[in-house]
């Protein structure tokens, strides 16, 4: 098992299969965007399915969630979902994406048997879209969306961040149009994982700012929390429910202590937590000849060492050096 020196045990694996994007989300990286890695250094598809497995066969690993950067950029994005979802004991198997190209891939994503997709959504206005996301790919996302629903992989997410003054005022129409379209909503605080290091406390919408924001139209109960475990989304019933909103307050409500999950970067390097400063390399071992025995053994170790918490509001705090889309959001 993957656990740490607090009893924390890591089941849920986030992998990201690559760290480019055909987005440029100011909270993410630059217009210009980033020096991708060479693909040499990515892991191959084989390699991915190799340490997936072991993490599911060997290490306790029970839900699998592929995101990037982008994961449908990735070719052989089908394969391995396909792959993943055939092993033994099956996993749980998400995907979290910007949509674009979702209109495509939904069905045969459904039919590799992924089960569940989140697709980030900030705005719902074309332009806003372009001026936040540096491209004019709006109605993509949207037909992405909708493909996603179609291929019955339900229930559809949708990740929103937003940013005081470019999208706050959108928080209430953002619920009303999920909710109409089936779509369950989750509020995300925006985090210091930008590649500009740009964010900064005063322009983070927080979660209490949310909840008072779609207070102004919709009646929120919170929502019977008995099965949320380590789930980051505090759950709210809207107006009586069934349909809920769902609110992560990364950095004001910090969920460090029931954290179970773990990561893998496009290049193979485990990490144990999103702000982590140190990485394990399992891609050279691999490389080298590693045994998954020894694999395994490298990537206990690597969880073992897992912190306490971010400590974003730690004075000593640092920003890892890699952003969010080279970690693996
Ligand atoms: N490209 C895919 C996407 O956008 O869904 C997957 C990778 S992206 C890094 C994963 C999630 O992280 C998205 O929902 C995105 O909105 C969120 N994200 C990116 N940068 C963030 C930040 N600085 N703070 C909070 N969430 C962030
Ligand atoms: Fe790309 Fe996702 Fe980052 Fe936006 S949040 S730039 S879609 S990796």
């Amino acid at each position: 098992m993957l656990r740490d020196s607090f009893g924390r045990v890591a089941t849920d694996l986030r992998v990201s299969l690559t760290d480019k994007c055909n987005l440029r989300c100011t909270y993410c990286m630059p217009p210009e965007g980033l020096d991708w890695l060479p693909n040499p250094q990515l892991l191959t598809a084989e390699e991915i399915v190799r340490l997936v497995t072991i993490g599911v066969e060997r290490l306790g690993v029970t839900e699998v969630r592929y995101t990037g950067g982008e994961p449908l950029l990735r070719r052989e994005l089908v394969d391995i979902v396909a792959r993943t979802t055939a092993l033994e004991p099956k996993p749980q198997v998400s995907l979290t994406t910007n949509g674009i190209g979702l209109a495509r891939l939904a069905e045969s994503l459904a039919g590799a048997g992924l089960d569940r997709v989140n697709v980030s959504l900030d705005t719902l206005d074309a332009d806003t879209f372009k001026r936040l996301a540096h491209r004019d790919r709006h109605a993509d996302v949207i037909a992405g969306l909708a493909a996603a629903a179609a291929a019955g992989l339900a229930p559809v997410k949708v990740n929103t961040v937003l940013m005081r003054g470019v999208n706050d005022q959108e928080a209430g129409p953002l619920l009303r149009w999920c909710l109409d379209q089936g779509y369950e909503l989750r509020f995300i605080e925006q985090m210091p994982l930008d590649a500009q290091h740009g964010w900064s406390r005063e322009d983070m919408v927080t979660a209490d700012e949310i909840l008072g924001l779609l207070s102004d139209s919709f009646d929120l109960a919170p929502d019977d929390q008995e099965d949320r475990g380590s789930a980051p989304a505090e759950r709210f019933l809207v107006d009586g429910g069934p349909a809920r909103v769902g609110v992560i307050g990364s950095v004001t409500r910090p969920f460090c202590g029931a954290c179970d999950r773990v990561r893998l970067t496009a290049d193979g390097q485990v990490r144990n937590c999103l702000f982590a400063t140190e990485e394990s390399d399992l891609k050279t071992a691999m490389r080298a000849g590693a045994s998954d025995d020894e694999l395994a053994e490298r990537w206990v170790a690597a969880v073992a060492r897992k912190r306490a918490g971010h400590g974003i509001d730690d004075p000593s705090f640092l920003q890892p050096a890699r952003p969010m889309s080279a970690i693996g959001g």
